[in-house]
């Protein structure tokens, strides 16, 4: 098995009347983020700390900001395309652990929340993500929101892949839906789960 850690840091500044957005969760706020996209601090530290592990460059080589199909953009689209090159990688997440400094909105309250939503993106359980926060004591920094990532990956061992398979071959109808497949294949009828797809995936974000 071969790990490899990654870590992320952004900054970005508060204006009042925008949208504040963390983690992926809409936050109620007199002020949000400004940003080329919608400014999510710590999905943009994440999202880092996931391309950093891979030594595959920075979110900004990925999207650059002069880019207007970035403009206003879900952050989330960040952090997918990064969970992609994992996975194509051959890496999973092991656990993500995070620092949000800010001065306000208050984190304690919603950090259950954030946390939830976290994991939820990435696809692993809230146990696997730590969200901390804290004020910018003596820095002067009342208008900036920073967030801090560190993020470790693991190889996805293709023992994993063999251990599932076999818990699947262990159920009767997982094997039928396997065999029924199987023979709609052979008599050239389409496999299940493929006709409401596109051939190919228009929404090309890179
Ligand atoms: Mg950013």
């Amino acid at each position: 098995m071969s790990m490899r850690i990654g870590y992320g840091w952004d900054s970005h500044e508060f204006k009042k009347g925008v949208p504040l957005k963390l983690g992926g969760l809409a936050i109620d706020h007199p002020q949000g983020l400004l940003g080329h996209s919608d400014g999510d601090v710590l999905l943009h530290a994440i999202t880092d700390a996931l391309l950093g592990a891979l030594a595959v460059g920075d979110i900004g080589s990925f999207f650059p900001p002069g880019d207007t199909r970035w403009k206003d953009a879900d952050s989330t689209i960040f952090l997918n395309l990064a969970m992609e090159e994992a996975q194509t990688a051959g890496y999973r997440i092991v656990n993500v652990d995070t620092t949000l400094i800010l001065a306000a909105p208050k984190i304690g309250p919603i950090s259950g929340d954030l946390r939830q939503r976290v994991a939820e993106l990435l696809r692993i359980a809230p146990g696997a993500v730590g969200i901390k926060a804290k004020t910018p004591e003596g820095l002067n920094q009342d208008h900036l929101a920073v967030a801090h990532a560190v993020v470790l990956l693991e190889t996805i061992e293709e023992e994993d892949g063999l251990r599932e398979m076999e818990a699947a071959m262990d159920d009767p109808q997982t094997v039928e839906a396997v065999v029924s497949e199987l023979v709609g294949e052979a008599h050239g009828r389409p496999s299940r789960g493929t006709s409401s797809r596109p051939d190919f995936d228009t929404d090309d974000i890179t």
